[in-house]
């Protein structure tokens, strides 16, 4: 969406917010910010249509995904319309972001969930190995509440809603204000598919919806978002003493070492710090060059930039930014570099002739760590160059950050870009490509420092949404148990020499 006001009307009960298309400024309606009864009430029906839910086999909740999946390929392009005038971005990126990577994941995840999560043997060591047999079983936790941000406002909200229905949870979503409409899609998907009544509501709503949705008795939350936003929410489920994942901010540095194909590493810091203008949890935010190839890689990524092009209709690569207050961050975390002696090699304003929130990609030499766009998360179109000796400094500044989200390194020896990687603190790292662990569904996705909490997708994304219960089965019947009392001076010498045989020789390493 969008830019978000608030509508002051003394009349109406409700607060309200209005929304405007951040490329055309034209108005895009309203919605009410629902209140915590509402939420409360929610969560209530989600609650009652669980038990019932959770019954389905695999197969028969894949059905759902599966419709939703025919849905959404055979309407993309309604729902690339809507996206794109939330968000201002080119038409492909709004397909290769929520209708390829959602197409992706509801296959997958149709799929795949009942072979992730069937119950699991354990094989057991020790005395426990005679004596004991343990399944593991992945009991869906319940209800979960999800709360997304607006940079992937569908593909966001649908890849954990997906997640937990398939582990046979109920879900309550709460998509971000700044982009209601592409969230609730979400909903009307599914809805379209079938889904029963109370297995997926949507909350509408900002931060208040959200902290209500924390506070509404769900069994975890889900949240996308930023450090401060996911700090707070990581406080109150801790005091509820429920789970949660967060998936925060991020600060990728890029990494373009001496021997890197230097044309295709300056594609990709391109490419990486402007898709989705700049939007992207895993975007390029820094690069760290090594000082023999510094001056051939920048003019080729300023020879890239150049080329771009924005606009508001038909073909091209930079959108709007999505939201007023993003580009005051974006705007200051420039002007505090260029304070600071940063050059400015491309870009480095608003765009002089689109009336939306156009900020041109940028490019910025001479910078150091103690500018913000160094520091912090800047999430815009801004692309900021830092000349190193060796890839030695270049992992050093990498981890000079509180941040620890993504990371990407480019040399053609892989063998040394994945030990460079292994240094990297970094929840997962890409050797010469942009980010994209993400789309990886297999691979956990999450962040180191201040980055988040917890990983998602794949097998551990689908056994967050689960309680992982052990159930042990007695091979003697019980016996040996039910037998204990009374304790006597024998028996407790028996279990001394027991214990010496067991654990002082072979015995115990053999069994373990
Ligand atoms: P935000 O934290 O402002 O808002 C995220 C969501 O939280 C919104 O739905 C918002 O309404 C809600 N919210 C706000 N206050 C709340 C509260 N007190 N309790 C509960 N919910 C509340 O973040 P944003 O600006 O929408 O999103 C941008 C941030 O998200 C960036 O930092 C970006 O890096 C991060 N992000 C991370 C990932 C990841 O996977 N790690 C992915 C995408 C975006």
């Amino acid at each position: 969406m969008a830019i978000v006001r608030s509508v002051v009307d003394n009349a109406s009960e409700r607060r309200r917010l209005s929304l405007a298309n951040p490329a055309t400024l034209e108005p895009l309606g309203e919605i009410e910010v629902q209140s915590a009864a509402e939420v409360r009430d929610a969560v209530g029906r989600a609650r009652k249509a669980q038990p019932e839910w959770a019954a389905l086999s695999f197969d028969q909740r894949a059905r759902y995904l599966r419709r939703a999946l025919a849905i959404l390929l055979d309407e993309q392009d309604r729902y690339v319309d809507v996206i794109v005038s939330e968000s201002g971005k080119p038409r492909t990126e709004a397909r290769s972001m929520a209708i390829f990577a959602a197409s992706d994941l509801l296959t997958y995840y149709a799929k795949r969930a009942e072979r992730l999560l069937r119950p699991q043997k354990l094989r057991l060591h020790g005395v426990m190995r005679v004596m004991k047999r343990c399944r593991i079983v992945y009991r869906p936790l319940g209800v979960i509440g999800v709360i997304t941000p607006w940079n992937g406002p569908f593909v966001l909200s649908i890849n954990p809603t997906a997640q937990a229905l398939m582990a046979g949870n109920c879900v309550v979503l709460k998509p971000s204000e700044v982009t209601p409409r592409s969230g609730a899609l979400v909903g009307e998907l599914f809805r379209a598919a079938g889904l029963p009544e109370g297995v997926l509501e949507i909350v509408t709503g900002d931060g208040e919806t959200g902290a209500a949705l924390v506070e509404a008795g769900v069994d975890k939350i889900s949240f996308t978002g930023s450090v401060a936003t996911g700090r707070r929410v990581g406080e109150a489920c801790a005091r509820q003493l429920i789970p949660c994942t967060l998936e925060l901010g991020g600060k990728d540095p890029m990494i373009v070492c001496a021997d890197a194909d230097l044309d295709r590493a300056a594609g990709a810091a391109v490419a990486g710090a402007f898709f989705n203008a700049g939007h992207y949890c895993s975007g390029t935010e820094r690069v760290y060059v090594v000082e023999s190839v510094a001056d051939e890689f920048t003019e080729r990524v300023v020879e890239r930039t150049g080329k771009l092009r924005q606009g508001v209709t038909g073909e091209f690569d930079v959108g709007a930014v999505f939201w007023q207050d993003q580009l005051e961050i974006i705007e200051h975390h420039v002007n505090d570099a260029v304070e600071r002696g940063a050059r400015v090699l491309a870009g480095g304003r608003r765009h002089p002739e689109l009336k939306g929130l156009f900020y041109e990609p940028t490019v910025l030499a001479g910078v150091t760590h103690e500018m913000q766009v160094m520091r912090d998360e800047t999430f815009g179109p801004v692309l900021p160059i830092m000349r190193v000796a060796d890839e030695d400094e270049a992992v050093r500044m990498a981890n000079d950050c509180r941040y620890g989200l993504g990371a990407m390194v480019w040399t053609r020896d892989t063998r040394r870009g994945f030990e460079l990687a292994r240094r990297i603190d970094a929840g997962g790292v890409c050797i010469n490509d942009m980010s994209m662990v993400y789309g990886v569904l297999e691979a956990p996705f999450g962040g180191m420092k201040e980055s988040g909490v917890g990983q998602v997708n794949g097998e551990t994304g689908l056994k967050g949404y689960c309680f992982a219960q052990p159930i042990l089965t007695d091979r003697f019947g019980g016996r040996q148990t039910a037998d204990r009392y009374p304790y006597s001076a024998k028996a407790d010498e028996g279990l001394r020499r027991f214990a010496r045989t067991l654990y002082g020789g072979p015995l115990g390493r053999w069994l373990s």
